[in-house]
Order: C-alpha cells, then structure tokens, then sequence
C-alpha cells in the first residue's frame, strides 16, 4: 500500500452566496454574541465595500470600530497596529474584509491582540500564539490567496524581510464568500489572484506531503480555475464566474492548509522580497520555470493535474501526460492575461544572485524542503534564470 498515513484540519465554517454580505448581523451575534464590539480591518481602496459590511452588520447589535492602514504585504507595524485598535475598543471579534493583504492582517491582530508582544516575537511559528485569540471573520473581495481557509498569515518586517506566522490561533471562524464583492476587482488583479489559486492547488497536490484526500480538493480548484479564470478577467460583471473562483480560492487554500506549498513559492516569496512583485503574479512565474522539471520527478502525481488541466490523457503514457504540463500551464497564464517579464519590474538576468540567495534564505526553507523535487544548487540557479529572463 503506497497511500501515505495524513491528517486532514477542520476548515472554517464557510457561507457561500450572492449578496450574503448584506445581511449577516446573525451570523456574528451566533459566533462573538450579541452587541459585541467588533474591529473591522478593511483595505483603504475599497471604501464603499467596507460600508456595504457595516451596513450588512445591522442587526447585530454590534459596537463597531474600523481599522485601514494596510498596505499591499503588510508590514509588522500594521498588524500590531490592528492588534491596538483592536484591545482599544475591547473587541471580541475581528472582521477581516479585502484580499489577502487585509485578512492575514486581520487574522494575526486578533490572534495576537489578548497578548503584549508584537507580531514579529511570533515569526516563523517560533513562538506560541496567546490562549484565547478574538473571533476571527474573514470576508474577501478577491479570489486567489486562500487566506480565509488557511492558518497562515504573511507580513513583511521593519527591514522588508517577507516572513510568515502559522497556527491554530489564525484559522478563521467565519469565512463568508459573498461574490458581488469581487466584480470590482480590476482584470489585472483578478488573473494575478485566480494564478495564486491554481498555485496554491497545483503545489497542495504535489509536494511530498500531499494525500488523496486533499489531493481531490486541489484537483477540483484546478479545473474551476481552469474553466472560470478567463471568464471572470473578461467579464468582471460574470457572477457565476466570481463564485466559482472564489470556491477554487477557498478549496486551494484548504489544500495548502493541509499540505502545504511548494518551490513556486520558495521562489515567489524571494521575488516578493527583492523587488516586492506582487504575491499572485510571483508564484505564477516561479511555478511557470519549475513546472516540467517538477514534473520528471512525479510523472504521476503531475499527470493528474495534467487531466484536471484538461489535457488528454486517452491511451498515453503517464510520462507523456506530465511533460506536457510545462506548456499547458504556460499557456494558461499567459491566456488569462499574466504579465510573465519581469522588466517592467526591474528585474533582469544581473538579479540572479540575489534572488538564488533570498530563496535560500531560512523563511523559505519549509517551501524549499516540501518540494516534490529537490533542487541542486544548478538547478535553482537555472530556474531563476528562467524566470528573470522570461519573455
Ligand atoms: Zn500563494
């Protein structure tokens, strides 16, 4: 028997529906009870939403601060920031509401607010998280970064370094997918955010840790964000579209939460750090150079995100089905319109060095290690090549 022996972690309670978002007082009073205070960590850019949530808290009964100084990578101070506002108002429960950047935040300020040390004394999962962390909601208005199902949040430090924090204390109790909150998100954004999810899924069903239980959850996002990316990019008014990207967001991110992410974003973590490209559009590129050379390692397990891709796989051989993953990807992420040079970045062949050292730095060394092929020095350099001089 070759099943490896796993464990699979309860996932948030997920609620799922067109305009869920406008009435949803209920469902808070059940989680953080009735006239609770709440902190609401809402991105700047996105105003009108977050009084879309105020106003969908009506009923409740509930005392209501907000808190937007976020950033795009969030840094440290933000979150300790978030955690302030958060004992300040005595806050039981924390409502997470814009991508990625704005619900780690929210997680991490409610995990760490009943404690004092700020969050960088809980980097790299170094240190245990307080007892009793705040009720923890998580509302997001893009499809891609999985953060609502995941016990993961990412934050930058004061010197730039992009680090993470994991643990029981940051999975949400709520993560509410309410997909009229994603028809604004610009098309840009939209492929950036739905790649990360393909990622997110491709890595989750690969890596060494992988099991056939999570294994049929990456394989179902890969084939909605197969069939809806597109869509959702060129038809941002496309609701079944949306909603269908925001399942394969939260059903990758529930694969990665079990399993973990591989060398795509060893490599995208690095790219965020030297020359802060986004999270979504990084790991994309990283995967992009790695995908076929993954691939001669696992046929197997890669021949089956082959046919989850759509690739035939009728009367082939495995191998074959596998090497034809590279292009496939390839082709997709440039379909759904990700921009794969990093010149507009000012990256270039002369970044090699430091993108191979900040991949080998010690925050990316889970990644590094969970990888379903182990790189040689030559290897990653290659690899990194690849992707600076991608054009
Ligand atoms: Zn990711």
């Amino acid at each position: 028997m070759d099943t490896p022996s796993f464990s699979i972690s309860p996932a948030p309670r997920i609620v799922f529906g067109e305009n869920k978002a406008d009435d949803f007082g209920g469902l808070v009073a059940e989680l953080a009870g009735r006239d609770a205070a709440l902190l609401i960590v809402a991105d700047p850019g996105i105003p009108d939403i977050a009084q879309r949530i105020v106003k969908g808290l009506k009923g409740s009964g509930a005392r209501i601060a907000l808190y937007d100084d976020i950033r795009s990578d969030p840094m440290s101070r933000q979150v300790d920031g978030a955690a302030e506002a958060a004992r300040r108002h005595g806050a039981s429960c924390v409502i997470g509401v814009g991508g990625g950047s704005a619900l780690d935040t929210a997680k991490f300020a409610a995990a760490i607010a009943p404690g004092g040390e700020p969050a960088e004394f809980y980097a790299l999962a170094a240190k245990p998280f307080p007892n009793r962390p705040l009720v923890k909601i998580c509302i997001p208005t893009t499809a891609g970064t999985g953060s609502e199902t995941t016990r993961v949040s990412v934050f930058s430090t004061r010197e730039g370094i992009k680090l993470w924090a994991w643990g029981d204390a940051l999975r949400a109790d709520l993560a509410l997918l309410d997909p009229t909150l994603t028809v604004g998100l610009p098309p840009g954004l939209t492929a950036a955010t739905g790649v990360d999810a393909l990622v997110h899924a491709i890595e989750a069903c690969t890596i060494k840790r992988a099991n056939p239980l999570n294994d049929a959850v990456c394989y179902h996002a890969i084939r909605l964000v197969v069939r809806h990316l597109k869509t959702a990019v060129e038809q941002p008014g496309d609701l079944k579209a949306r909603g269908a990207m925001q399942i394969a967001a939260a059903a990758a991110g529930i694969g990665i939460d079990n399993s973990g992410t591989g060398i795509g974003h060893a490599i995208g973590h690095a790219l965020g750090t030297v020359a802060r490209v986004h999270h979504g559009r990084a790991v994309g590129l990283a995967l992009r150079a790695a995908l076929a050379w993954n691939a001669e390692e696992t046929p197997a397990r890669h021949a089956a995100v082959s046919a989850a891709m759509g690739i035939s796989t009728a009367g082939r051989r495995t191998s074959a089905v596998a090497a034809d993953l590279g292009e496939a990807y390839d082709r997709f992420v440039r379909d759904v319109g990700l921009e794969v040079s990093l010149k507009q970045d000012g990256l270039a062949a002369q970044d090699l060095d430091r993108l191979v050292e900040t991949t080998l730095a010690p925050e990316n060394k889970p990644m590094r290690d969970a990888n379903c092929r182990a790189p040689t020095p030559a290897d990653l350099r290659r690899i990194c090549h690849e992707i600076l001089t991608a054009a």
